[in-house]
């Protein structure tokens, strides 16, 4: 291996240029007042790198780098809109904690920098030790939703054709896995089948468990434009934003959502509100399932969800009387012991009502991350690239020859998942972990339990923009990694869309993209004449266009990165061979039509190209509450400013001031009373996986039994349960038992509050 040379192109990256797609500024953009060396030169076109929801910004530039963000007013997802986190995604690129030169755990236990060739030699030394000694399954790595597509694709390839790792999986198990369960089951392939007009187009809007208002504002918004002065229906136990802003509240018990869905088909069904020709053209284990649901009587469901048989004939009287019902769901749905049967029930009662593949229908499962999307497609850990399986001889074979790689190099059983591949480290099957771009000692389950996992460990190499996360302080090697704005790429939206996000600014000190970052672990490795194609992101693009061609996300149709930038994204499938996909979406012209739904023909991608009713028992609950451990903790989102782990931001003053500073814990003033527990007081929470302070904040949007709190806090995931759904083994945040007590006021409390 000739380390001395190795790929200097690569290492140069943090002196290249800045994107060249420059367009001029208008004049008059009303910033008379900005000094002349703040005011920008030209502005550019990017795509948020936060949330799914996949917002078009302007990047305005002065000397080629980013000066400030607006939003794009043109771009057909947000229309002129932002959310204060895409305002601020400039910020967290200053950061002072940023990786900016790779570090290495020395003899003393202390992350020292080292430079490039030192660190790709030792992570080099060490995995394939690793490998040698214990087998090809003691390697795993842990990637992300926050990547680009092309990176994702890279890593995939390299760590299971280059690597030989068999293990791989990423965050996208804790958000979007059970969607993507439950459409590959019923529709054949996982295929969220809505455009974001949809929003506007309903006459009812069904939303179960999403805040929408708080986990993707720009979304709400397009709520807010339907002017068919739509009924919202929200099912959630918590009075949220989005449930106050609701036409029915539905306050279900937690983790009652499934009874509740198979109830409304009851109702639906007995009072003859379905859609026969629907059912019967373009379904398929409907007679089972109205036999199924048959137990579910109005009395049964409200005992066990605690609603009133008036509400639940209300819902379903709502949605009877729809025209356009669209259903949605998000991780009140994805995180529960039974997400992927809830999901599917939730998908059962738009093809029962025909709500589906016209203007504002569907099953709608909305994305988490930026580019889970991409993720779920390309990342070949569950699926084998472009949604294939590793497990079909033909799939293998069609991906080893558009790759032009022997098809041994392919493996032929799938990875674990993340849990699973947590459990291997606990069992000293897995030695050497990769965590890439995510804050698994954050946000995973039942925290204890990964921090214990460290010193099973031989080796921990974590790639990231900040040396400061939970994780990174955790690694043996830390690997600088650019951020958004500081490379390019594509990111694949709730919708479908593919969109381009670009370089619109330096990455700090020598960090790389994780696109380079990838291509010199293959160089070091000795396995970069496998990707000697995948020259670019663009290059890689044009690859991933061919894995896709002929499956249903078949994109071969679309250009190049600039028709994307022209286009304002564009949605998958864009097929270029019309006889694809029944030529239902070929290619159109040079601007495909902006906003395309699925199943607009009523063929699905099952082998008899129709949607399946797949339906099952409700189990209890995991943890159920009981005399020492009352109440039922409840998570998710926060406020519209916080993302996730907070790594990006918390960096900025301006979203730091617009959240609460400290954990705080929502309990229900009954339960307040009778705890003893004043506004503001702190309380101790916990479960019988461990206990955190928190501020306790008394309000009614919280029901009695329960209490809520927020997961941006590094401690939340002391108390929550490691369960999961067994089809998509997604971790179940949303609903475990604790116990809160009222705390008294230490010396450094009284000390702080003189
Ligand atoms: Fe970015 Fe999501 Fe906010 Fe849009 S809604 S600006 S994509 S974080």
């Amino acid at each position: 291996m000739n380390n001395g040379t190795a790929n200097k192109s690569l290492l140069r990256e943090w002196t290249g240029p800045l994107t060249q797609e420059l367009v001029l500024h208008p004049a008059g953009f009303g910033l008379g007042r900005v000094p002349a060396h703040l005011q920008p030169e030209a502005t550019t076109t990017t795509v948020c790198g936060f949330c799914s929801t996949g917002c078009g910004l302007d990047a305005h530039l002065r000397d080629g780098k980013a000066i400030n963000l607006t939003a794009n007013t043109d771009y057909p997802v947000n229309l002129g809109m932002a959310c204060p986190k895409g305002w601020e995604a400039l910020t967290p690129l200053r950061a002072p904690d940023r990786a900016t030169t790779p570090l290495l755990r020395n003899a003393a236990g202390k992350l020292e920098p080292v430079d490039w060739e030192t660190a790709m030699q030792v992570f080099t030394l060490r995995f394939k030790a690793i490998q040698d000694k214990c087998g090809a399954e003691a390697l795993a790595w842990l990637g992300t939703g926050q990547i680009c597509t092309e990176e994702l694709a890279l890593l995939g390839a390299l760590g299971k054709f280059g690597m030989s790792i068999i293990h791989g999986d990423g965050n996208t198990r804790q958000c979007m896995a059970t969607a993507v369960a439950a459409y590959k089951e019923s529709f054949g392939f996982d295929a969220p089948p809505y455009t974001y007009g949809d929003f506007e187009q309903s006459d009812v809007l069904v939303f179960v468990g999403s805040n929408l208002c708080i986990t993707h504002p720009i979304l709400w918004q397009r709520v807010l434009r339907n002017r068919n002065y739509p009924r919202i229906i929200v099912v959630d136990p918590r009075k949220t934003e989005t449930a106050m802003a609701a036409t029915q509240h539905v306050a279900l018990k937690p983790k009652s959502d499934l009874v509740l869905l198979y109830g409304l088909a009851h109702l639906l069904i007995t009072s003859d509100w379905v859609d026969h020709n629907y059912i019967s053209q373009h379904t398929t284990g409907f007679n089972e399932f109205r036999e199924f649901v048959r137990v579910f009587t109005p009395d049964a469901v409200a005992a066990q969800t605690g609603l009133t048989v008036g509400e639940l004939f209300r819902f379903a009287e709502t949605i009877h009387n729809g025209k356009a019902v669209s259903f949605w769901w998000t991780m009140g749905v994805n995180q529960g012991h039974e997400a992927t049967r809830t999901a599917q029930a939730i998908i059962n009662l738009s093809l029962m009502t025909g709500n589906m593949g016209r203007p504002g229908t569907g099953a709608n499962s909305i994305t988490g991350q930026c580019n889970a999307m991409g993720s779920r497609l390309f990342s070949n850990t569950t699926n084998l690239l472009g949604g294939r399986d590793f497990l079909k001889t033909q799939h293998r074979e069609d991906v080893a020859e558009i790759l032009g790689i022997p098809i041994a190099r392919i493996p032929s059983k799938n990875s674990l998942a993340y849990d699973q591949i947590l459990q291997a480290i606990a069992d000293d099957k897995i030695k050497g972990l990769w965590i890439v771009a995510t804050n698994t000692a954050h946000s995973w389950i039942n925290q204890s339990f990964v921090h214990e996992l460290r010193r099973r460990l031989d080796f921990l190499v974590v790639q990231d923009m900040f040396h400061t996360t939970e994780t990174a302080q955790l690694a043996d090697l830390v690997l600088p990694a650019a951020g958004w704005g500081e490379k390019e790429g594509t990111f694949i939206n709730s919708e479908r869309r593919i969109g381009l996000t670009k370089k619109v600014a330096r990455a700090p000190g020598h960090a790389l993209s994780d696109f380079n970052i990838f291509k010199l672990v293959a160089h070091y490795w000795g396995c970069a004449d496998l990707f000697t194609r995948w020259t670019s992101p663009e290059a890689v693009f044009q690859i991933l266009k061919k894995l896709s061609a002929g499956q249903p996300c078949d994109f071969s149709g679309v250009h190049d990165y600039q028709q994307l930038d022209d286009c304002g994204g564009i949605q998958w499938p864009l097929a270029q061979d019309p006889d694809s996909l029944n030529g239902s979406h070929a290619q159109e012209s040079f601007k495909p039509v902006r906003e395309r739904r699925l199943f607009e023909d009523g063929r699905f991608f099952t082998p008899d190209g129709k949607a399946r009713f797949i339906f099952e028992k409700p189990r209890a609950q995991p943890e159920a509450p009981d005399e020492d451990y009352p109440f039922i903790l409840l998570t998710g989102r926060g406020t519209s400013v916080q993302w996730h782990t907070g790594t990006r931001t918390e960096k900025s003053d301006v979203l730091r001031k617009l959240r609460p500073s400290t954990v705080y814990v929502e309990i229900n003033p009954d339960d307040a009373r009778r705890f003893g527990i004043a506004s503001h007081s702190k309380v101790n929470v916990t479960s019988r996986r461990g206990t955190l302070v928190a501020k306790a904040f008394i309000t009614s949007t919280i029901q009695p039994g329960q209490v809520f709190i927020p997961m941006h806090y590094a401690e939340a995931n002391r108390l929550t349960l490691a369960s999961f759904d067994p089809y998509s083994r997604q971790p179940s945040y949303k609903a475990c038992a604790v116990r809160v007590e009222h705390r008294p006021a230490t010396r450094r409390d009284k000390g702080k509050s003189k």
